[in-house]
């Protein structure tokens, strides 16, 4: 019974999510499931040939890279493996001149911000400038009431699990606590927040009604 009325008021919030990034320029798609969202990113992409992916475990988890491969795509993922420093360099430089870049969110407003928090950069600013179109994906796990919740969740939940997921030698990826640290591989060092669509990108956000990334 508690999950049927977790599940409608994350459907309620989703719901106000997108109606408030309508508002503020983006292209917004409602969708159930992680495989509701590969199909709906699938229907639009059919016209680009390059995608750029960002460091992203949502985009891994919604299978839309398998796909791309099966079509025949030129990826530009710098987490394959076996890449050089300088290959992953190139990977990354690519990504901002893509076609269409596939990337996910650190936290979502309710009321259609967007946050994201780099350390390296190349997901903001593709994600803002450069490519022909931009698709974003966030779970329901990924939506906060405010932006200072939005923002407050990337230092309590975003920052400490990819930190720990990359191995990183911070505060966080320890104790799980954030310290604003001074760590050599901090990675929170850029701070992005769309409050509108930026003016000459191409955002859809796909919304899934279930937990996805970190
Ligand atoms: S600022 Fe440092 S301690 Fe805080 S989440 Fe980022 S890497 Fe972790």
């Amino acid at each position: 019974m508690v999950d049927r009325y977790r599940r409608w008021l994350d459907r309620k919030t989703a719901e106000r999510c997108a109606k408030n990034l309508k508002r503020n320029g983006f292209d917004v798609r409602l969708v159930p499931t992680p495989e509701a969202a590969c199909r709906e990113m699938l229907a639009m992409i059919t016209e680009f040939e390059t995608f750029g992916i960002g460091g992203s475990e949502t985009i891994r988890q919604i299978g839309i890279i398998s796909e791309l491969n099966g079509m025949g795509k030129t990826i530009h993922d710098h987490w394959k493996p076996d890449l050089s420093p300088d290959e992953v360099q190139a990977v990354r430089l690519d990504q901002g001149r893509c076609d269409c870049f596939l990337c996910s969110v650190n936290a979502v407003s309710a009321q259609g911000e967007i946050v994201n928090v780099d350390g390296i950069g190349n997901r903001v600013t593709a994600m803002t400038y450069g490519p022909r179109k931009v698709i974003v994906v966030a779970g329901v796990n990924k939506i906060m009431p405010d932006l200072t919740q939005a923002l407050e969740r990337v230092r309590t939940v975003a920052g400490p699990m990819r930190a720990k997921s990359l191995g990183m030698e911070t505060p966080c990826a320890e104790t799980g606590e954030c310290t604003d640290c001074h760590s050599p591989q901090r990675i929170c060092r850029i701070t992005t927040i769309l409050h509108r669509r930026p003016m000459l990108t191409d955002i859809s956000v796909v919304l899934v009604g279930t937990p996805l990334g970190y």
